[in-house]
């Protein structure tokens, strides 16, 4: 049977951190499905389709990897979609005080859906859309940290 999996964040932008739990995920399952998962309370450096477009253009020779959005729930997006896991990527300690409470409550609202976690590659454990931001807007190099599509998307918002 068909395996999907949906890899929710807010991407804001997409980094290689993100990048690295995608391909990771995609060798597991037939179908990954990024969702930016919109949420009208946080401020965001990009729009939707931004983040959007740029997640698409540096997947776009992967088959199996799909971009998409919700502004609803991201349980309810899973279960409309009929897919089968949630992904989330593990960096360190503090990632996972929040994670898990996230997990229980979602297990509560959808017991069925199941949820995985991968633990970032040694590389990228400190790496954040926030401190990515902060390097680039500070001036600094973050072609280790963001690909290209990425740094030219950011330069455009450089005041
Ligand atoms: P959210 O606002 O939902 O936390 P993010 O875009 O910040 O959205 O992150 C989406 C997912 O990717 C989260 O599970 C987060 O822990 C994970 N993630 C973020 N950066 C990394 C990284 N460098 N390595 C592994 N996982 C990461």
């Amino acid at each position: 049977m068909r395996k999907v999996a949906v890899y929710p964040g807010s991407f804001d932008p997409i980094t290689k951190g993100h990048i690295n739990i995608i391909e990771r995920v995609c060798k597991l399952f037939d179908q990954v499905i990024v969702l930016i998962a919109e949420n009208p309370q946080k401020k965001t450096t990009f729009t939707v389709s931004e983040r959007e477009a740029m997640i698409a253009t540096i997947f776009q020779s992967f088959p199996n990897v799909k971009v998409d959005h919700t502004s609803g729930l991201t349980l309810d997006y899973v279960r409309e979609n009929n897919a089968d896991v949630l992904v989330r990527g593990l960096r360190a300690a503090t990632d996972f005080e929040y994670e898990f409470q996230i997990m229980s409550a979602n297990r509560i609202i959808a017991p069925e859906i199941e949820t995985i976690f991968l633990m970032t590659s040694n590389e990228y454990t400190f790496v954040s859309s926030s401190i990515v931001k902060e390097i680039f807007f500070g001036g600094a190099d973050v072609s280790t940290l963001v690909p290209k599509v990425v740094i030219d998307a950011l330069a455009k918002k450089k005041r």
